[in-house]
């Protein structure tokens, strides 16, 4: 997952927390000495990245399966608000939307894209992976991954497919345009939860993650547009070190 919104994330306990200032760390990539290998050593600010024990993404195999609380989606259309920050293309979301699972509530903030998803299930990369990022008032993050594999086209999505920054820049306002987050997500929504971190520097831990187990579809041109785009995204798969991942029955 993605979070650079004006903001950095800061570790305090094992809890990120947001901080209102610009990010001063090196930049970093996804290829060459910028890469995800290095991130760890770019930056003390990056240390987690290197040294955490429960980073992000994970390659989702054993599981604990387990009756969990439905993660239950409230999640209302928002103005299209769009932005490529370098990494990814981002969509920032209005107030008003939330995801509760049994007393926890954590508000969406944004949501954004790797190609090919950072998670793999069984060994297996999807196509893409959206990242649905959501914080509580503790400010507490929780991320629930949506995969996507090729197929039809899906019209949920279209509004950023056609509206893709091409280059890094500030935010776009799309006038008259709205996304609505909840067409982007499967019928059926079990899923795998697991403790980890931001999969971007500073990779902060302290992030609780659900990615839910049932994959959406996109075109294959959808999938091309938003790849010449965004290109190779995605850190690869990170060492457990005894986390156990539960999946709900
Ligand atoms: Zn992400």
């Amino acid at each position: 997952m993605q979070f650079r919104n004006k903001a950095v994330v800061l570790m305090f306990g094992a809890m990120p927390v947001l901080a209102l200032a610009a990010s001063s760390g090196p930049h970093w990539g996804y290829e060459g000495h910028e890469g995800p290998a290095n991130w760890g050593t770019m930056h003390k600010d990056y240390a987690s990245c290197g040294l955490g024990h429960k980073q992000s993404p994970i390659n989702i195999t054993e599981t604990k399966k387990e009756k969990l609380p439905a993660i239950e989606f409230n999640y209302q259309p928002s103005a299209l608000k769009i932005v490529n920050n370098g990494h990814t293309v981002q969509v920032n979301y209005a107030d008003g939307s939330s995801i509760k699972i049994g007393k926890d509530s954590y508000k969406l903030l944004q949501f954004h894209v790797h190609t090919p998803s950072e998670e793999q299930v069984k060994g297996k990369n999807y196509d893409m992976v959206a990242h649905f990022v959501h914080k509580n008032d503790a400010g507490q993050l929780a991320v629930v991954g949506v995969l996507f594999e090729k197929g039809k086209d899906n019209a949920a999505l279209a509004p950023v497919v056609a509206r893709l920054p091409k280059t890094a820049g500030p935010e776009q306002a799309v006038a008259g345009v709205s996304i609505d987050a909840a067409k982007l997500l499967p019928a059926t929504r079990g899923y795998y939860t697991f403790e980890g971190s931001l999969t971007t520097p500073p990779c902060s831990e302290g992030v609780r993650w659900m990615v839910l187990k049932t994959p959406v579809q996109a075109s294959a041109a959808q999938l091309d547009a938003i790849k010449a785009i965004v290109h190779h995204n995605a850190r690869p798969v990170q060492a457990l070190h005894g986390r156990v991942v539960k999946e709900s029955l």
